[in-house]
C-alpha cells in the first residue's frame, strides 16, 4: 500500500501552509501541488506554486520527483489564464545567493503586466 500523506518538514513554512496550518489566500489547487498569493507582492499577479512534498529547491524536485515538477509548472499555467492573460514569467530561486528565502520549492507566476528585464 501506498502512502498519500505528502513529505514534510515540521519548521517549514510552506508545509504549514500546504497542511493549512497557517493562513494563505489560495487561488488555484491540484492534487499535488497549491497555489496562493504572494504576502509581498512584486507584481499585479504574483502567485507561489508549491509542490504539496516538501523538496529543497527546483534541481532537488526534479531529481527527485520530475512528474511533480510538471504538475507545478502546469498549476503556473492555470493560475495565469485564470488571473492574467495567460502570458506568465515563472521565477524558481534556488539557493540564498539566488534570491530563495523559504528552502520549500515554489515558482513565482508573475503576470498581469508588460514585464521588463531585470533579473540582476
Ligand atoms: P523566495 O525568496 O524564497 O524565492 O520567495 C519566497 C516568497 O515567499 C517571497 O516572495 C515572500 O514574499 C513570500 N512569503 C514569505 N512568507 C510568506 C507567507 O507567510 N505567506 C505568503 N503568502 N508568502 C510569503
Amino acid at each position: 500500500m501506498t502512502s498519500t500523506a505528502p513529505r514534510t518538514e515540521p519548521d517549514c513554512l510552506f508545509c504549514r501552509i500546504v497542511a493549512g496550518g497557517l493562513p494563505a489566500d489560495v487561488v488555484a489547487t491540484s492534487e499535488r501541488a497549491i497555489a496562493f498569493r504572494d504576502i509581498n507582492p512584486q507584481a499585479p499577479v504574483h502567485v507561489l506554486v508549491v509542490p504539496r512534498d516538501h523538496h529543497g529547491d527546483i534541481a532537488q524536485l526534479a531529481a527527485a520527483d520530475p512528474a511533480l515538477l510538471a504538475d507545478v509548472v502546469a498549476l503556473a499555467d492555470e493560475v495565469a489564464g485564470e488571473q492574467a492573460d495567460g502570458q506568465f514569467r515563472l521565477i524558481f530561486n534556488s539557493g540564498p545567493r539566488a534570491g530563495q528565502s523559504v528552502f520549500h520549492v515554489h515558482g513565482h507566476v508573475i503576470a498581469g503586466a508588460e514585464l521588463g528585464w531585470t533579473p540582476a
